[in-house]
């Protein structure tokens, strides 16, 4: 007779304190088979809901319990560590432990909703091919469409391996039951990218740095120790190969690597790479993969089959159990930051994990975010470890800035400057590609001096005021409005007024200018369709055209040896954002988009059209200066104490209810100003509420309140009186509260 088991039961029901759990009584009939990381039926004020056993114990900690009902799945679902990663990621980023927890385990919970279909794929040799196509071909000419078409496109289901050979399916099922055609029934990974090449799997020499950078990142690990690296790395200084040398090391001590990219259809060699390198001990996983083939290489990890993990940002949180290696590559990019509940920044996940299991974290950037950089500073936390070089003795792109308020002086009030023009026919005439980028974010809303440049900024936050259909110019920290000017204020010019171009019209102009090139667009419109993206890419690698034409999504990751020229069109969109970030982001941005550039035979160059020429962002971006970048904006932010001298939060309330909204998140403000002059509070700044950017959102109204502060565990103490009191519950009846910490969207 077993001794009785009782459950504690975490629950997700609207009322429930959010970490609360709730003691069951496990039933005789469980109590072998019930373990921690169960989900489990069970009764819950009158109705029967579902929990996960997050604690089990021979005491009863209160008078009446009742009986779990039964399991939901056979086995458990997650371990010890993974409830107490989820722990930590409600303490941290303030949500409940079950929204953390079904974040971590999502590919689990949504498997039973994916369906497994039956897939078939050729199974004739090559060896007995020509005999059995010549057989067919006389007796049975149907047959041999099929098999044709299963040759040429594996993996597809009885219907569309039917309908693609023009056969019915039971032709298909006859060549099955020959054994011509194998039949998978577990998902099928259908791999958009190109087979690893005999090339990719070829180990180059280091040079003298990429082997320093190895060494430095496994110096920690020989020795036990968790350890954060900087990995400093202009573009095309070879940092994957580091990556994957790294990662070798790490595999031969039996441990796992998790490697981090913002987007992965961005980066398809590395795809490449890592399975030319790991063949089926790589699991990929991303976003765009259905939830049976993400459930699918979800168990390879979890069962240890598949060690090393390549993926975006919710890979952070692969069941893998002894990470030796986690890498954020590109780690100052914005995608790894979730923007719905629970919002985690990867990088935040990644030092936790790597800290728990004694592994080194590796954070590879050739702009690295503020936050990171300053900690790997001589006397900091993390150790610098510089790619100075590009690999081959490639010299970087010269970068010349066009002064967009000359051009607008000496009459010329379009879109392209006269020395980006002229460099586009040079290119034509040359038979070189061009790529002309072009910033969207924001652009409806930004007002600008053409003559000189000017952009009214909050005279108490430093950022950028926008324009309102209300006729205003608003701070969308701290709600300062003022009359949108007819003059500009500095110069008097009547050039002042909305910043916007499209790229159909940009497209449209340079069609017009130049008739005689070929352009191709890149943009949201032209993307739409799925594999469209890859298809314009692909005919601009092909040389099927001179010019591309794009928006932030070719900004990134892009190998296109024949391109000698990137032109900027307007640099000042990102800079003028109304974030605290925009310098930042515009550095970013703009190395980025450098790096594009001659990466074949023939050196590259970039132009960048901006009516603030002398803005220290675009001037470092020219030289490509990062340290020089980094010593500004870190006296900017000082001075205004913004992140990294301060911890941010952000509270975001959205409703369909405009007044309601702007009530409630007033009602808030007030509530947050109580705990902060609480005598055990701390010295914050708190500013709004205010609309926020997006300030509607799919019928949604969205206002919020910032606040900020140098004292972290203050700012801390704060939140918890604020989440204890409040619980993350709605704020009113139709609305929704946010809290974001460490925002980056603001
Ligand atoms: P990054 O990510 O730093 O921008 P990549 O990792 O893309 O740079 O490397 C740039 C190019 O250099 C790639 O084509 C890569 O194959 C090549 N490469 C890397 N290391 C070496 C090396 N040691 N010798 C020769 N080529 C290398
Ligand atoms: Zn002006
Ligand atoms: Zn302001």
């Amino acid at each position: 007779m077993a001794e009785k088991l009782f459950a504690d039961v975490l629950v997700e029901v609207s009322g429930v304190k959010p970490d609360r759990t709730f003691q069951y009584r496990v039933p005789e009939k469980l109590a072998l088979s019930l373990r921690f990381g169960h989900r489990v039926h069970i009764p819950f004020g009158g109705r029967r809901v579902t929990g996960f056993v997050v604690g089990i114990s021979g005491e009863k900690s209160v008078e009446q319990v009742k009986d779990i009902i039964g399991l939901a799945d056979e086995k458990p679902l997650f371990r010890e560590d993974q409830f107490a990663l989820a722990r930590w990621m409600a303490g941290y980023y303030f949500c409940s432990t079950v929204r953390a927890l079904q974040a971590i385990i999502a590919p689990v919970l949504k498997k039973t909703a994916s369906r497994r279909v039956a897939r078939y794929f050729c199974a004739a040799g090559a060896g007995e091919l020509p005999a059995i196509r010549e057989e067919l071909a006389r007796r049975a000419p149907k047959s041999l469409a099929v098999l044709e078409a299963a040759l040429v496109n594996a993996g597809l289901t009885r219907g569309e391996l039917a309908a693609a050979a023009g056969a019915s399916p039971s032709v298909v099922d006859k060549l099955a039951a020959r054994g011509l055609l194998r039949v998978e029934s577990k998902t099928f990974y259908r791999d958009p990218y190109p087979q690893p090449a005999a090339a990719d799997a070829v180990q180059v020499r280091l040079t003298a740095e990429q082997k320093r950078a190895v060494q430095d990142i496994l110096a920690p690990l020989k020795d036990g120790e968790h350890r954060v690296v900087m990995l400093h790395g202009v573009t095309g200084s070879g940092k994957t190969e580091v990556y994957l040398r790294c990662i070798e090391h790490v595999l031969r001590a039996g441990r796992q690597a998790v490697t981090l990219v913002p987007e992965i259809s961005l980066t398809p060699q590395m795809v490449r790479l890592y399975k030319a390198r790991f063949g089926s001990d790589v699991a990929v996983l991303h976003s765009r993969m259905s939830d049976g083939e993400r459930y699918d290489e979800w168990m390879r990890i979890e069962s240890g089959a598949a060690p090393v993990v390549l993926g975006t940002r919710s890979a952070v949180l692969a069941p893998v159990s002894d990470p030796g290696l986690i890498i954020l590559d590109e780690e100052h990019e914005w995608s790894y930051k979730q923007e719905e509940t629970p919002r985690y920044h990867a990088r935040a996940v990644a030092l936790y994990r790597a800290q728990k299991s004694r592994g080194v974290l590796v954070l590879g950037s050739a702009t690295p975010s503020l936050e990171s950089y300053c900690r790997a500073l001589p006397g900091g936390v993390y150790k610098l470890v510089s790619l100075a070089k590009r690999v081959d003795g490639r010299i970087m792109p010269a970068v010349q800035i066009i002064d967009m308020r000359e051009e607008m002086r000496d009459g010329n009030g379009g879109i392209f400057s006269l020395p980006l023009l002229q460099k586009l026919e040079e290119k034509l005439h040359n038979k070189e590609q061009a790529i002309i980028f072009l910033n969207r974010r924001g652009l409806k809303t930004l007002v600008v001096c053409r003559e000189c440049g000017l952009v009214l900024k909050c005279p108490r936050c430093e950022i950028s005021l926008t324009y309102h259909a209300d006729g205003r110019l608003r701070c969308h920290y701290c709600n300062y409005t003022v009359k949108a000017p007819e003059l500009c204020p500095d110069c008097g010019s009547r050039q002042i007024g909305y910043f916007g171009t499209g790229t159909q019209r940009v497209e449209k102009e340079l069609q017009a200018l130049i008739p005689a090139a070929r352009i191709l667009r890149l943009d949201a419109d032209t993307t739409s369709r799925k594999g469209s993206h890859q298809q314009i890419l692909d005919a601009f690698k092909n040389g099927e055209a001179d010019i591309l034409v794009g928006t932030q999504m070719i900004a990134k990751g892009l190998d296109m040896p024949g391109v000698t020229l990137v032109g900027v069109i307007n640099a000042d969109v990102t800079l003028h954002m109304p974030d605290f970030r925009a310098g930042e982001r515009t550095f970013q941005l703009l190395t980025q988009v450098a790096g594009r550039t001659g990466r074949g035979d023939k050196p590259g160059e970039v132009l960048i059209q901006t009516y603030t020429p002398e803005h220290y962002s675009v001037q470092a971006a020219t030289r490509h200066d990062y340290k020089a970048f980094f010593k500004q904006e870190m006296a900017l932010r000082k001075d205004m104490g913004y992140p990294p001298f301060a911890k941010m939060v952000r509270l975001l309330v959205q409703g369909r209810d405009e007044s309601a909204v702007r009530q409630a998140a007033e009602h808030l403000r007030a509530q947050l100003d109580g705990f902060a002059c609480l005598p055990e509070g701390a010295k914050i700044f708190i500013v709004g509420p205010a609309p926020a950017p997006l300030a509607r959102l799919k019928e949604n109204y969205r206002w919020h309140i910032i606040a900020w502060s140098a004292d972290y565990r203050g700012l801390r103490r704060v939140m918890k009186e604020f989440w204890r009191a409040t619980g993350g519950e709605a704020p009113g009846k139709g609305l929704r509260l946010s809290i974001d910490v460490d925002p980056m969207n603001i």
